[in-house]
């Protein structure tokens, strides 16, 4: 051992000399330093077993520890290694051991102790000095002796009350063993001398007392006698009160028996009166049943009118005229119809001066004003309004003065679209149709198509031409019982864009498709000056170039196959001549289409059908290999009719490249 002292406390080391130092311990610590690393260079703290730290003061309190911290914190405090851990119990003892005060606790847990002690001596085990001092006799308090009660009735004899009670109460006193009840007994006798029990007393007092019994009774027998005379009174009230209530109750039993009577006379009545009642729901059901039979038969007649009016009014052009009658619109007879529409167009032709006209029909006459729309009975002098109604598509802006007076004149047939969208679309049918994908094909060079302008046309004898046509199409498909089956449109490439298919019913113009004809939106590529030509008077095959699929109007599903025809110097090729192109939106009524699987040069009509008579609508050649053909294959679909009046042009549109 050498004179060495500790880094941390500086106290002297218990190692050996001879002890080698490690890395893990440090021999230059003491033995408790020595187990911290690196312990010994904190700056020295006070060494807590050291006694010259710990001041007196506290120690002798014993309340804190020699560095400052409470023993209490010091032990609750999480274990550090070496110091040894308090278990759960131990603090839980530690912590009510601490709650409490020392010197208090010590007085009350003495005083505990005794307490149960006593409480036990006084339940289970004598007093140790129980036998020095027996327990006294228990002392009661005797009885206090009842008050004699005082004798208020002591002069009225004849009441039995008292006496019976002073008898009772004496009764009472011998029997709860009462010293002194003898005594008072004879007391009170003795005192109450002129008192004498019944028994006991005279002759003289006994007749005195049977003759006042007797006038007592005479007494008691005269107010009985009173008191039965008033029952028999009461009795015979009561009798009556009985005889009026029973005559009462005759009355309400015969009235309730008439009551009952009305009642099932009312139950009668009321009986018929539904069966009445159902019979004439009956009636109403049917003669509400036969107007249902009358209003159907009336529409199925209008409709009838309406189918034959185009092939009828020839002079009407389609056009018929409504009358207003309870709010509803109703037509004119065919015959009154014609009458006005002739007055109508008179009217406009003489330059609307003569607004006045009077009209003949079914004996009825009746004048018109045409300025104000009205007409008025001669007769009744009821005024009524009227309408004309021209059948044409809902968005045309013309109106029905223009349409019946526009004949030769070719510049109101033109109404020129100005809606963006349909420019738009206009634009995406012409570079999005076709051949638009295929960048080899000379049809691509529909993708430098610019839209010029479009205008919708409104030529009112052509469309009712068109609508003529429709009807006695659909007449002979009644006739020979034909059904139509549907051609499938952008055959030309094998990606479908959809816009022909979408075009049906955006560029239809308000008037729906007819599908009972294969009504079809188509296009027709043609000149500038063939146009107006088309638009005044139609489509017209005899003046096309012929074709291979006979002699008939050609028109496409693609804008790139009606370019080709749109230059007059390069007819049936797809050139970029920069001239102005014309391409027509029509509607083509292609009825029962025959597909044609070879080509029909020189054809002048479609092909006769199998087994029925009369002809297909039109010849539909779908892209793919063609008998006849100069190319093996058909590059695009095409549609050929072979009557002028199957088609209706609907758009005209101009467009450059
Ligand atoms: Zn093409
Ligand atoms: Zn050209």
């Amino acid at each position: 051992m050498v004179g060495l002292s500790c880094f941390a406390c500086m106290r002297a080391r218990r190692t050996s000399v001879l002890w080698l130092p490690s890395p893990f311990r440090n021999p230059w610590l003491c033995k408790s330093r020595r187990r911290s690393t690196k312990s010994w260079m904190r700056p020295r703290l006070k060494h807590r077993d050291d006694p010259a730290e710990v001041k007196p003061a506290e120690a002798s309190r014993g309340t804190k520890r020699s560095d400052g911290q409470s023993w209490e914190a010091y032990l609750l405090a999480p274990p550090k290694w070496p110091r040894f851990a308090m278990t759960a119990p131990m603090k839980t003892a530690f912590r009510e051991r601490m709650a409490r005060p020392r010197l208090q606790e010590t007085r009350d847990s003495r005083q505990d102790r005794s307490d149960s002690r006593d409480s036990r001596d006084s339940t289970d085990r004598l007093h140790p000095r129980a036998a020095f001092h027996p327990p006294k006799a228990a002392f009661r308090a005797p009885e206090p002796i009842p008050p004699i009660p005082r004798d208020d009735s002591r002069d009225s004899r004849d009441s039995n009350d008292s006496r019976d009670s002073r008898e009772d109460w004496y009764g009472w006193l011998q029997w709860s063993g009462h010293k002194g009840a003898d005594a008072s007994w004879h007391r009170s006798k003795d005192s109450a001398t002129a008192w004498q029990r019944p028994g006991k007393s005279s002759a003289g007092g006994e007749t005195t007392w049977a003759l006042k019994e007797l006038a007592e009774v005479r007494k008691k027998l005269v107010a009985t006698e009173e008191a039965l005379c008033q029952e028999k009174s009461l009795r015979a009230n009561l009798q009556e009160k009985q005889d009026v209530e029973e005559k009462q109750v005759q009355k309400l039993q015969a009235s309730w028996q008439e009551q009952q009577e009305q009642l099932a006379l009312l139950k009668d009545a009321e009986a018929s009166w539904r069966q009445q009642q159902c019979l004439a729901d009956e009636k109403l059901k049917q003669l509400q049943a036969q107007l249902n039979d009358e209003n159907v038969r009336r529409i199925h007649a209008e409709e009838q009118l309406e189918k034959l009016r185009p092939l009828t009014s020839s002079v009407n052009h389609g056009a018929f005229w409504q009358y207003e009658l309870d709010g509803c619109w109703h037509a004119f007879t065919p015959e009154g119809s014609e009458q006005m529409h002739r007055a109508y167009v008179e009217y406009l032709a003489d330059g609307q001066k003569c607004c006045t006209a009077t009209i003949v029909a079914g004996g009825v006459a009746r004048l018109v004003d045409f300025r104000r729309m009205t007409q008025q009975h001669t007769i009744t002098k009821k005024v009524r309004n009227i309408r004309i109604r021209m059948g044409v598509p809902a968005q045309w802006e013309s109106s029905p003065a223009v349409l019946l007076t526009q004949s030769d004149n070719l510049e109101s047939c033109y109404v020129e679209v100005k809606d963006r969208p349909m420019l738009e679309w206009i634009r995406v049918i012409l570079v999005k149709t076709g051949h638009f994908r295929d960048w080899s094909s000379p049809c691509f060079c529909m993708q430098k198509a610019e839209v010029k302008s479009v205008h919708r046309i409104e030529n009112f004898r052509l469309w009712h031409r068109y609508q003529t046509r429709l009807a006695a199409m659909r007449e002979d498909h009644t006739k020979y019982n034909v059904s139509v089956q549907h051609a499938d449109l952008e055959l030309d490439f094998s990606i479908h864009s959809g816009v022909m298919t979408f075009s049906q019913s955006y560029l239809n113009c308000g008037e729906t498709m007819a599908s009972d004809v294969q009504e079809k939106i188509l296009l027709h590529g043609t000149s500038w000056e063939n146009a107006d030509a088309i638009v005044m008077d139609g489509f017209d095959h005899r003046t096309c170039a012929r074709g291979m699929y006979g002699d008939g109007v050609y028109f496409a599903g693609a804008a790139c196959k009606c370019h080709q025809y749109t230059c007059q110097t390069h007819s049936g090729k797809a050139c970029s001549c920069k001239h102005e192109r014309t391409l027509i939106i029509a509607r083509v009524a292609l009825g029962d289409a025959f597909h044609a699987s070879q080509t029909r040069k020189g054809e002048r009509r479609p092909p006769k059908r199998d087994g029925a008579t009369g002809t297909h609508g039109s010849v539909v050649v779908n892209p793919g290999r063609i008998h006849g053909h100069h190319n093996p294959n058909q590059i695009h679909q095409e549609f050929v009719i072979f009557d002028r009046e199957q088609a209706y042009p609907a758009f005209v549109v101009q467009y450059v490249l």
